[in-house]
């Protein structure tokens, strides 16, 4: 019998976030909500305080707190309120709490998640942000504190779910014995087949419009330009303690197939399912035993049939990136996310075109790549060359503006 949980969810107003609440809705004698934030969509989290009985939530402003109070009305007394950035890392290391969902969007979400691993939570990990900018640090702490860290991203939860049963780590310091290859699938997203003289001239709705996974805006333009997948390689560099040159992406239309891994045998594992991140966010929660995630079966023979590709990274200059921030430095990797996060954002703002974000990426880099090489050894390190980053991506979004 799976003991009671106490959640903390970071983000539950996201993508992320409304796919937990809804897991969660499902198993109420054994899953309570402990806490709730939001940084927007202040009237979204007090209704879904209401509805979950959350004790505390966390706003970013004392505005934000102000409009929760005033979204509250009604009889019920209000929950605790917290403000800011650091309510956010003590509420989710807070004795009470067992289990953090860190679901928030970007390197803006790894203090709070690098206090759920430090604390020694059950980390339900959506924020890949986190790993690639601090994947060192983040395993250190898993490991030090004794946390379980259980992928959510669909893919490493694949992956993890076909990793060999015995001696599983949680958080491994060499790749699982008798693996060769982890194979991280994509689908291409919305552009991969639109002539490429067109890509220059898409818009923010045409990048957004996954074709078949439904998410918030960041990951979906991710997604368009496969910074996504190199996000993901990343991180399973780091879940799994897997060198990049036994990571493998390979294109998959249909996003049934969640990835896969294969064997010294020659024995390839796969996990399928619907693309809904309810069946991740459940196994999560869930673990080790299997709960209800109200996602539908996969009607295989209505399907028919399953295609794979090889990326080309002429289409998607943006994966090839990721592979040589990888292969180069964790400064590297900071900065990739730390350039495409502005550059995402100013694309979303129509303020830079959707083909000059993987320019701007490239030219962080660049810039990057002649600093003293810092160890990043402390979160403070990676913060500050993150906020380096993002100066010079958002000058450099400036100037293509013109
Ligand atoms: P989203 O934009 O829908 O939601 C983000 C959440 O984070 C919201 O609750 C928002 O209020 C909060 N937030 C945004 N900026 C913040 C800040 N500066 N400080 C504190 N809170 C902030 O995003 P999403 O699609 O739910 O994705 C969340 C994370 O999960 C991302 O790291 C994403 O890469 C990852 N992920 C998402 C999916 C998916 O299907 N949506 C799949 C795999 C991984
Ligand atoms: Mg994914």
């Amino acid at each position: 019998m799976m003991k009671v949980q106490h959640v903390c969810v970071l983000g539950s107003t996201g993508s992320i976030g409304e796919n937990t609440l809804d897991v969660i809705s499902r198993h109420r004698e054994t899953i309570s909500i402990y806490a709730l934030s939001a940084f927007s969509r202040i009237e979204r989290l007090a209704e879904q305080a209401r509805e979950t009985g959350a004790k505390v939530v966390i706003v970013p402003t004392d505005a934000a707190r102000v409009r929760f109070l005033q979204a509250w009305a009604g009889p019920t007394a209000v929950p605790e309120i917290r403000v800011g950035q650091q309510a956010l890392a003590d509420t989710a290391a807070e004795a009470p709490v067992t289990t953090v969902m860190a679901a928030i969007v970007g390197a803006a979400g790894l203090p709070a998640a690098l206090a759920a691993a430090r604390s020694g939570k059950r980390v339900l990990l959506a924020n890949k942000e986190a790993l690639v900018a601090a994947g060192g640090l983040f395993m250190q702490a898993v490991r030090d504190s004794g946390a379980e860290l259980l992928p959510i991203d669909s893919e490493h939860n694949a992956i993890f779910q076909c990793m060999p049963q015995t001696g599983r780590a949680t958080a491994p310091t060499t790749p699982a014995k008798g693996v060769r290859r982890l194979l991280l699938t994509a689908s291409g997203g919305p552009f991969r087949t639109t002539a490429l003289d067109q890509l220059a001239a898409v818009t923010p709705d045409q990048a957004c419009a996954h074709p078949n996974w439904s998410m918030g805006r960041k990951i979906s333009v991710d997604s368009a330009t496969m910074l996504n997948k190199g996000l993901e390689v990343i991180e399973a560099h780091w879940l799994f303690a897997m060198p990049v040159s036994q990571i493998q992406v390979v294109i998959h239309p249909q996003s049934m197939v969640h990835s896969m891994v294969e064997y010294e045998d020659g024995s390839i594992l796969a996990q399928l399912g619907q693309p809904d991140m309810r069946t991740p966010i459940a196994y999560g929660l869930g673990f080790p035993e299997r709960i209800d995630s109200g996602v539908g079966l996969l009607a295989l023979t209505a399907l028919g049939r399953l295609d794979f590709e090889e990326p080309d990274f002429e289409r998607f200059p943006c994966l090839r990136l990721s592979f040589e921030a990888l292969g180069t430095s964790q400064a590297a990797c900071v900065a990739l996310n730390a350039a495409n996060e502005i550059a995402v954002d100013c694309f979303l703002k129509q303020q830079i075109r959707y083909t000059e974000i993987a320019r701007v990426i490239e030219s962080c880099l660049d810039r990057i790549s002649g600093m003293p090489a810092s160890d990043l050894d402390t979160l403070d390190d990676v913060l500050a060359l993150d906020a380096h980053t993002r100066r010079i991506a958002s000058e450099l979004c400036l100037l293509q503006r013109l």
